[in-house]
């Protein structure tokens, strides 16, 4: 990835928008003390997903923004984009970061002019083996940090200048995925049981009915049965009354 140029709106001590296009080579920001230079890094690693607002020396996230001066009103709103040439398969392609921050409404990114999340955001840098924790940006006073890394410090600078950075926050992101389906399997587990169950209690009910059906059929062929009989009795006893009567 080769960043081409930052631009700045409302960051820090930048209140009008300003430029600062990163040609090939060397580029190098000189100024005095307190001049804004580490603003510029800060800019930068605040674009990549920076989420920790102690790191880019503020209280708050909403510190990021121009914050007035005697003579300057404060503004509401902080954006920063990044203007990047990302190498692909089918050769370079210029994409467009932006973050900005709206004061008391959080931040959005967008990359290419669409809204995106910090995480697409913090996976195209983590692809090209840099983004806002990325050991290859080290801020004033870190290079000692740097020498007297912890081992795992160490492996992730390694892990970086290897450029599998973003393997392992593909990683993570499908180990997240992996255990919500896992979730969803073991409710699905719960769902499958309780049908059965269901469906078992069913099953009692339609064999109950179906020898209701049966016994019910059978009550009506025997009272048909009996009333024939009776009838049949009745019967003959009307012809051997009338019989008697006749002699
Ligand atoms: P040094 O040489 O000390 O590292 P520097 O050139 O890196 O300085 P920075 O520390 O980047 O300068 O910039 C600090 C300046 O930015 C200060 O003048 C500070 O007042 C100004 N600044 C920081 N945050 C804001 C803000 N939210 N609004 C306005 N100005 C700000």
């Amino acid at each position: 990835m080769q960043i081409k140029r930052l631009r700045i709106t409302g960051f820090k001590s930048f209140v009008e928008p300003a430029d600062l296009v990163i040609e090939p080579g060397l580029t190098g920001v000189v100024g005095p003390n307190g001049c804004g230079k580490s603003n510029l890094l800060e800019a930068l690693r605040w674009t990549m997903g920076e989420a920790s607002a102690k790191s880019l020396r503020g209280a708050g996230m909403d510190d990021v923004i121009f914050a007035g001066t005697a003579t300057r009103p404060a503004r509401d709103f902080a954006e920063v984009s990044i203007l990047a040439e990302i190498a692909g398969p089918d050769g370079a392609d210029e994409r467009e970061i932006v973050r900005r921050i709206e004061r008391g409404a959080g931040s959005a990114y967008r990359i290419d002019g669409r809204e995106v999340r910090a995480k697409d955001v913090g996976l195209l840098f983590a692809d090209a083996a840099t983004g806002a924790h990325s050991p290859a940006l080290v801020s004033q006073g870190r290079i000692g940090a740097v020498i007297a890394a912890k081992p795992a410090d160490r492996r992730a600078m390694l892990e970086d200048a290897a450029g599998i950075a973003g393997l392992h926050v593909r990683r993570k992101d499908a180990e997240a995925r992996l255990r919500a389906t896992e979730a969803n399997l073991a409710r699905l587990d719960a769902v499958i049981a309780d049908q059965d169950a269901r469906a078992a209690a069913l099953r009692r009910q339609a064999r109950a009915a179906e020898r209701y059906r049966l016994l019910s059929n059978q009550i009506r062929v025997a009272e048909a049965r009996t009333i024939f009989a009776r009838w049949r009795d009745a019967a003959a006893a009307a012809e051997s009354a009338t019989a008697d009567a006749a002699r």
